[in-house]
């Protein structure tokens, strides 16, 4: 895949880039190698002082980076800017709350004195995706400048400009040369870095096949990987549930960032008793859904990411259905040019259909009837990852019993699931493993160091 910006909303190619040549990727990587030898002595108020000049500045040029967001991959404008906005509440986060994470942690002893010391381990590399193109890659950078790493992004192919425009957000912030820097380069060219000897670390975020060949990589190199991988989430609704709160829920759960979030809903879970009722008026909802530019205030429904990720998400739904499935709404693509999926709802999913055990990464809701809390955990459960889940009820202590024994790495109760920076984020399962975000997200890439002091003594 070659390196450009495609607006998906007229599919025509705005910017091709030159993917850089080996040598410039060694020397990206020995720079950020270079620039760790100093970062890591750095006084923590120094390091706070980068990511605080580079929250404002997002905060500033807000709407330049939310407009290179909507036009790299057809989000619609006003959730690209909550996202550009976001992604500075992360990096004022970590700016305020780091140093107080990584203080040293008494370890009691029978003698003497023991403390953990958590150190920086060197260059990091992230391996992002687009769909939240500026919100991922602070998951990464804010925690790891802050703890004295440096940072290499590799970001999609398809915002190349969002990664261009991070570098340069960080430079203008003050951090010095190689403690953030942008590879453009391809997939094909990851293991190589991650094999380089001067990386400490990776973490992606994405597919799980990119996942596992990543992980495979960093482990034959005996290197930390963490893996932010997909969802199919699971949206319960209680028959005690307040439904039209709930639907509010579903609509944004479902159709934020046009369904392309790991976290969306994937498959909505509903009692019996009120199913016939939240499938009308979900639906109704969806149909009033207006499909257009993403730039333009009035759309509520922007086009996927990319014409191949709308094709493969019609050939899902077309196989789904062929297998059995029902469309309740849309079904089609509509009629225009452009990356547009129809908001979709199916129903009577099965096992063995794409849409049960694939995740659907667009505007494509699938409805599940279920009878008991039991019922609804095992479904809840039926599926390979383990992102986020969510349970609308009235009675919240029944809602948090079935959290308990959903395995996903996140619950919420009567919200969809969401993100915030001191919640800890990531999955179980297929869903990939270790966190980001939140006080957990900074002990991923550091060394947990004991220093144990005592009196001289015979050892043992
Ligand atoms: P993707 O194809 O896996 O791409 C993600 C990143 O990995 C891109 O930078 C991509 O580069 C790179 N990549 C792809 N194949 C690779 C390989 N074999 N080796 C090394 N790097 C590789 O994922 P996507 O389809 O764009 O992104 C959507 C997926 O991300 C969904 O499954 C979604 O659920 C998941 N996601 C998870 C989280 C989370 O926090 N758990 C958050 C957001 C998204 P190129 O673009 O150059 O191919």
């Amino acid at each position: 895949m070659s390196i450009q910006t495609i607006n998906p909303f007229e599919n025509n190619v705005v910017k091709t880039f030159d993917e850089m040549p080996d040598e410039k990727i060694d020397q990206a990587v020995l720079k950020g190698h270079k620039a760790f030898q100093t970062w890591r002595k750095t006084p923590f108020a120094e390091r706070a002082k980068v990511l605080s000049q580079a929250a404002a500045i997002m905060r500033r040029k807000k709407e330049e980076f939310a407009r290179i967001i909507t036009t790299e991959m057809g989000k619609l404008i006003n959730e690209a800017r909550g996202e550009v906005a976001l992604s500075a509440d992360i990096l004022d986060y970590y700016a305020t709350h780091a140093e107080s994470f990584l203080k040293n942690q008494t370890v009691k002893v029978a003698q003497g004195e023991a403390f953990i010391e958590f150190c920086p381990i060197g260059v990091i590399l992230g391996v992002e995706p687009w769909n939240f193109p500026f919100y991922q890659v602070v998951r990464i950078a804010g925690p790891n400048i802050m703890v004295g790493n440096t940072v290499l992004i590799k970001h999609a192919s398809n915002v190349p400009q969002c990664g261009i425009a991070l570098e340069n957000i960080f430079r203008e912030a003050g951090a010095p040369d190689g403690v953030f820097t942008n590879l453009l380069i391809s997939s094909k060219k990851v293991n190589q870095v991650i094999k380089n000897p001067l990386i400490a670390g990776v973490s992606l975020t994405g597919s799980e096949t990119a996942g596992a060949e990543v992980a495979a990589t960093a482990g034959k190199s005996l290197k930390k990987s963490v893996l932010e991988l997909g969802g199919s989430d699971p949206f319960i609704v209680l028959e005690d549930a307040d439904i039209d709160q709930t639907i509010r829920s579903a609509v944004f759960a479902k159709m934020n960032n046009t369904g392309q979030c790991c976290v969306a809903a994937k498959r909505f879970i509903v009692m019996d008793k009120v199913a016939d009722e939240f499938i009308k008026k979900l639906s109704e909802q969806l149909a009033t859904l207006k499909v257009g530019d993403p730039l333009d205030e009035k759309t509520t429904l922007g086009p996927l990411s990319s014409e191949a990720a709308a094709r493969q998400l019609q050939t899902q739904i077309e196989d789904t259905v062929k297998l059995g499935a029902k469309v309740v709404l849309g079904g089609k693509r509509p009629e225009r040019s452009g990356a547009f999926v129809s908001p979709t709802i199916l129903v009577d999913v099965k096992p063995g259909m794409p849409a049960y055990n694939e995740e659907l990464f667009g505007p494509v809701a699938t409805i599940f009837r279920v009878k008991t809390d039991q019922e609804a955990i095992d479904l809840a459960n039926d599926s390979l990852f383990g992102l986020g889940a969510s349970i609308f009820s009235n009675n919240k202590a029944r809602a948090t019993e079935m959290a308990t024994q959903i395995d996903s790495g996140m619950v919420f109760i009567n919200h969809p699931t969401w993100t915030a920076p001191e919640l800890p984020f990531g999955g179980t399962k297929s869903s990939g493993y270790g966190r980001e975000l939140s006080e957990m997200g900074i002990f991923e890439f550091v060394n947990k160091k004991l220093i144990r002091t005592s009196e001289y003594s015979d050892p043992f």
